[in-house]
């Protein structure tokens, strides 16, 4: 199946896609030629929440539906909305930012917020990049000591949570975060908590106007946490210039037109979710929604349907949980309008791209990117023919490249197809991560010859497509030859009993090191010698002897971060009976969002 192509035709498009010529309009594009998404701005600057809002808030699309906000306690017969058209959206955002010039919290301070998909999230994200302050979003399921971690690294001077979370994760570390002067909670009224004072009580006494603070596109706007998929997270600091990119990968990697119903199901706690779940589709002037529950088959197959969803963005392990919820469920459901499935955040294998074929009615369409690009940097786009297993090509304003690294710190420039190795991004796209906080030499180390490198193996075909071999940490050394775990676990997620696989290395005094896949199983298919034996079968049948796992494991759960990412390190560190290290972001129970 991996040599399988999806052709696009012109004839198939329901809306004529934003890219639509590959090396052309590459070949024409420049950063500097691109729509001034903060034209208008006084004084000439830059500023992220100016660019998303004020723009829409002041034209014709002022009464259009900014965000719209799927209620938790919607029942089963029906999803209970709240909209915020764009005016609306302005109006609440420049209160906030007078709530937090209240405070004398101004341009550079940061910002957190702590909560889940509610309208107040985005209300403070807006209002504080709007005031010019950093802002830095906390995943709401972060327990006390990964919130103190990030609260401590990142200087934290606000904190905007709910009570709930206050007392059970925040209360009892305060003493020990001297920079945090103030917290805000969005469910209780002044007075109410000590220490703390209440979101709308602060908004009820700001007024609804608020210039933006002047900043410029090199000014700091974001601090995101990596997931902490190979290691500790590392905090990369993000500046308002990246709006520019936000807005060229909206349009040209998800296609968006005025008129789309959006939908990213990130949670804004991580990147993509602040990137394309906040910012992006506002620069679109789209109207997005935002579930403001957790991953339930049935709920998400309910909103594409009852919500005329257009375009849609999600990860592997939302798509292959649907994928093992079994079609019947996805039967009961039409997507008529859905006409841009695509995915991000961990390799997909190309039987879910095939399953967007059969029960969406659509391929779905992988990207790359990481928490330090800040923005989608290869993709399948809706104009071009999907290669079912790779992310596709390098956007426009992105140069791509493979390199080797070598013993002495030095690296070259892979030219030939089919070859792998790492890959690396020639800097000056603007979303750019500018640090690492508190680690300089990191953020250092990541640069060699004028090269940004990623960490990522891959290789690129003949046809300019990259393939996503596995991250460097995770490859496997075995007999002499270089495993990539995508490329194992691709070949079992194909197979029609397994659900997920995991591949690891687990050292061996004769070959190095052995494939060890652990996989789950699709309901109805039971764990037993006959699936064992028909899963070893075809792996072998698939990948060769050589490749194929020589151990496989059965389990009812991978370890996943809580922004979907199977946690291999974490397998291996069990598999070898060592420390776990930092499992911060380890998701604990159901699925990622
Ligand atoms: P940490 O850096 O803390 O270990 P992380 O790398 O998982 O965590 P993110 O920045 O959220 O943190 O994830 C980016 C990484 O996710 C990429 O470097 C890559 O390894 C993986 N990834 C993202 N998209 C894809 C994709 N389409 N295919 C394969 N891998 C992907
Ligand atoms: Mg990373």
């Amino acid at each position: 199946m991996m040599s399988a192509l999806i052709r696009k035709r012109p004839q198939d498009w329901r809306v004529r896609p934003n890219f639509t010529d590959y090396d052309d309009t590459r070949a024409d594009f420049s950063w500097g030629s691109v729509p001034r998404v903060c034209d208008g701005m006084p004084g000439g600057g830059c500023n992220i929440a100016y660019a998303a809002v004020d723009r829409h808030a002041r034209g014709p699309a002022a009464a259009h539906t900014a965000l719209r906000f799927v209620s938790a306690d919607s029942a089963d017969e029906g999803l209970v909305t709240r909209d915020l058209t764009y005016a609306e959206l302005a109006g609440l955002t420049m209160r906030f930012t007078n709530v937090l010039r209240s405070l004398g919290v101004g341009k550079g301070d940061r910002v957190f917020t702590f909560m889940n998909r509610c309208p107040e999230l985005y209300v403070t994200i807006l209002g504080a990049l709007r005031n010019g302050s950093v802002v830095c979003p906390l995943f709401s399921a972060f327990g006390p000591e990964p919130v103190e971690t990030r609260l401590a690294l990142g200087q934290a001077q606000v904190l905007v949570t709910t009570r709930a979370l206050y007392e059970r994760k925040v209360a009892a570390i305060r003493d020990r975060l001297p920079s945090l002067e103030h917290v805000v909670l969005i469910d209780v009224d002044d007075g109410e908590q000590p220490g703390t004072q209440g979101f709308w009580t602060s908004m009820g006494a700001a007024s609804d106007h608020a210039p933006v603070t002047h900043t410029t596109a090199d000014d700091p706007a974001l601090l995101h946490f990596t997931s902490g998929t190979t290691g500790t997270p590392k905090g990369a600091l993000h500046v308002h210039g990246a709006a520019a990119m936000h807005y060229v990968t909206g349009l040209y990697a998800l296609d968006l037109h005025a008129d789309d119903i959006y939908w990213c199901t990130a949670d804004p706690g991580w990147v993509t979710g602040m990137s394309y779940g906040v910012i992006a589709p506002l620069l679109h002037g789209v109207t997005s929604v935002v579930d403001e529950a957790d991953f339930d088959a049935q709920r998400w197959y309910r909103i594409l349907d009852a919500q005329a969803v257009t375009v849609w963005y999600t990860a592997p392990t939302a798509l292959r949980m649907l994928i093992k919820a079994g079609p019947e469920l996805a039967a009961a459901h039409r997507f008529p309008r859905l006409r841009f499935v695509a995915s991000v955040g961990e390799p997909l294998n190309a039987e879910a791209v095939w399953w967007g074929e059969r029960v969406l009615g659509l391929p779905i369409h992988d990207n790359w990117w990481q928490t330090e690009t800040g923005g989608i940097m290869i993709a399948n786009t809706p104009a071009f023919d999907v290669k079912p297993g790779s992310m596709g090509r390098p956007l426009p304003g992105v140069d791509a490249c493979v390199i080797r690294r070598h013993d002495d710190g030095t690296i070259s420039v892979i030219d030939e197809p089919d070859v792998e190795g790492e890959l690396a991004l020639t800097p000056g796209w603007p979303s750019m991560f500018r640090a690492y906080i508190n680690a300089e030499e990191r953020y250092r180390d990541c640069f060699v010859d004028g090269l940004y490198l990623t960490g990522d193996l891959v290789r690129r075909d003949a046809d300019g497509y990259f393939w996503f071999v596995g991250r460097a940490d995770d490859v496997i050394k075995s007999a002499g030859h270089l495993i990539g775990p995508f490329e194992v676990e691709n070949a079992l997620t194909d197979h029609p009993a397994v659900a997920e696989a995991a591949v690891i290395g687990v050292p061996d005094p004769t070959v190095g090191e052995v494939v060890k896949a652990f996989v789950t199983l699709k309901d109805g298919f039971p764990a037993d010698e006959d699936t064992m034996r028909s899963l070893m079968a075809h792996a072998r049948r698939r990948l060769g002897a050589a490749v194929a796992p020589k151990i496989i494991e059965f389990t009812d759960a991978l370890p996943h971060t809580r922004s979907g990412k199977i946690m291999r390190r974490l397998l291996k560190a069990r598999e070898l009976g060592l420390p776990e290290g930092d499992t911060s972001t380890m998701e604990t129970t159901g699925a990622a969002s």
